[in-house]
């Protein structure tokens, strides 16, 4: 008996294994079919005109990352081509972002894993936490191979650290210490537009807890002068009425924070107006020779091999728009979330995976003609509690929150497609099996901001990938395995703040520095580096091109043209 269901068991796994394959080649047979459909004209050729002091650069991907990249190695004389599949640049992650620079970093342990996973079993979630912050397309998720080995990565490094994870850690503070540093010089430049265009904000941020106080707290403020390495924001603990002193728009919360720590010194920006700005001097001043493809896709790549060193070169981007002879020019790849899909191009996993984050606007000025509200009932720094976190950026309320693992679509989950799939079929109860999670984001927004309940009803839901590394650290350097590549992507929900320091160390690389050189800045820049991380595996890589398949290429193309139309 057990034999035989042993045996039915075994032909049944190898008839879908069978299946899987045949769907598998079918799949990837028609991803190289569009990519040989690819035009075969030339969009743009080096002609290998770099000299040492101008350097020749492609850049993929212009969202903050590689427009700062793209401004700082023009303003120090490169020549730079950036390629951008929307019409303007910023319009992904970069648009959705908080725009928090505080000197800290999320970093991936055993408390942020348990937290993930808790919220995707019902069964283990705190009954009294009312909001779902993270959120999974089971189907979408464990049926790609390519999730499933950053998620490897992502638990090990969380459950079983590798013994320098902490010192990895140490250095990506001491990095971002440097890198807002480099923020704020260009924020507090005096008479430039800067602050104004990104809406620059130095009035720190107020971080609540609802959470009945210890004891032994609830009398005493406790200053907390930046200590114990996890942070160089300076804070203090307060509590009661002090929160809304410091700050009234708080007042209209039903149930009050009990406690908030209050960081004093932290600032905040837009990032997409950020970035459209540094490009709109990229185009605008004569001096920088930045040329911007957008509406350009990169779709496949062709690489060599060099006899000498055995090293590979990418000799050719291949795009919807023509073909990119890379000749003498080194190549930076700046595409936030979509980093694997076009390394995999060149035959290289790069452990990025995205995780969706939802954003909305509010203007100030139009509540304040529109109502009776006065300034003061609107949030004047970022206010955040666990999972939601408001800035103001001048005129700009900016709501953002949810962190969802769903693929690449930048659309919000509609109902009925969130935590479907087999797993939840067998694990989950019936109520949870579909949510609207652009409704939970609202309804959430409502409840700390009561007063704005028209506006949030009403406002544009925006949606944005954070390049969430597997093991939370900065991917930032060049490939080793290739003599032009570099990457700069992740760590995750931090990206922004950093953009002006790794738009210095690819400056600081492709002018001839070493990661030794860099790291007399203060930090060890070989913490960064893709060495060892951003791994060559061609047949990994053409497994996952079979599993995302046609489909995800054209939903992407469909996402793009409708987000840039509205
Ligand atoms: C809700 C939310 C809140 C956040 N809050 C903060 C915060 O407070 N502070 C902070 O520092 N960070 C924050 N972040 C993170 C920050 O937004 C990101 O780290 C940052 O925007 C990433 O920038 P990027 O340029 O790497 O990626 P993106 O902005 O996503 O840019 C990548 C670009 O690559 C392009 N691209 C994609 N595919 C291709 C291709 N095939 N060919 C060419 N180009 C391609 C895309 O069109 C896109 O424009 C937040 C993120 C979210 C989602």
């Amino acid at each position: 008996m057990t034999t035989r269901l042993l045996q039915n068991i075994s032909k049944a796994a190898v008839l879908a294994g069978g299946i899987a394959g045949v769907s598998l080649t079918y799949r990837y047979q028609e991803v190289k079919k569009v990519q040989s459909n690819l035009p075969k004209t030339e969009l743009w050729s080096f002609k290998n005109s770099s000299t040492k002091d101008k350097k020749n650069v492609v850049i993929i991907g212009g969202g903050v990352v590689g427009i700062t990249s793209a401004y700082k190695l023009a303003t120090n004389g490169h020549k730079v081509v950036l390629l951008e599949p929307r019409s303007q640049p910023g319009k992904e992650c970069s648009a959705c972002a908080a725009g928090g620079m505080q000197k800290s970093n999320p970093v991936v342990d055993r408390g942020t894993w348990i937290a993930v996973t808790k919220s995707f079993l019902p069964f283990a979630r705190d009954k009294h936490e009312q909001y779902k912050f993270f959120h999974i397309d089971w189907f979408k998720s464990v049926t790609d191979p390519f999730f499933l080995r950053w998620s490897l990565k992502f638990t090990k490094t969380s459950l079983f650290p590798d013994s320098n994870q902490e010192y990895l850690q140490q250095e990506m503070l001491k990095f971002t210490d440097y890198a807002v540093d480099d923020m704020i010089i260009l924020m507090e430049t005096k008479r430039d537009l800067m602050p104004k265009v990104s809406g620059y904000n130095p009035n720190g941020s107020l971080s609540l807890s609802y959470d009945p106080l210890p004891k032994e707290e609830s009398t005493i403020k406790v200053n907390n002068p930046a200590a114990a390495g996890k942070t160089y924001e300076p804070s203090r603990q307060i509590i009661g009425k002090d929160i809304t002193v410091q700050e009234p728009s708080i007042l209209h919360q039903k149930i009050q924070p009990q406690s908030a720590k209050h960081e004093y010194k932290s600032r905040a920006a837009s990032s997409e107006r950020f970035t459209e700005e540094l490009a709109r001097r990229c185009e605008e001043d004569p001096n920088l020779d930045v040329t911007f493809l957008y509406n350009t896709r990169v779709e496949d790549a062709n690489t060599t091999t060099s006899s000498d060193d055995e090293k590979c070169r990418v000799t050719k981007l291949l795009t919807n728009r023509g073909g990119i002879d890379v000749g003498d020019a080194e190549v930076l790849v700046a595409a936030g979330a979509w980093c694997p899909k076009i390394t995999a191009h060149f035959g290289l996993y790069c452990p990025v995976y995205p995780l969706k984050g939802y954003a909305m606007s509010i203007s100030a000025k139009q509540v304040l003609a529109s109502t009776s509200l006065k300034e003061s009932d609107l949030p004047s720094r970022i206010v955040s509690d666990k999972y939601m976190y408001t800035s103001r950026l001048g005129d700009e309320i900016r709501i953002t929150s949810i962190g969802e693992f769903s693929g690449w679509s930048t659309q919000s989950t509609p109902e009925g497609e969130l935590d479907r799939g087999l797993l939840c079929q067998l694990l989950l109860p019936c109520s949870h099996r579909s949510s609207l999670v652009e409704q939970e984001f609202r309804r959430e927004a409502i409840r700390q901001f009561p007063q704005l309940k028209a506006f949030i009803k009403d406002a544009k839901v925006k949606c944005g990938h954070r390049p969430y590394v597997s093991d939370g650290i900065l991917l930032l350097g060049r490939v080793p395995s290739f003599s032009n590549l570099l990457v700069s992507a992740g760590p995750g929900s931090n990206g922004w703040k950093l953009a002006m320091g790794s738009g210095e160390i690819i400056l600081k690389l492709i002018s001839g520095l070493t990661e030794d050189d860099i790291s007399k800045l203060g930090f060890d820049a070989h913490s960064f580096s893709p060495a060892g991380r951003v791994l060559h595996a061609p047949l990994f890589t053409k497994l996952c091109q079979a599993r995302w398949g046609v489909e995800e290429y054209v939903g992407e193309k469909k996402d793009s043209i409708t987000e840039d139309l509205s």
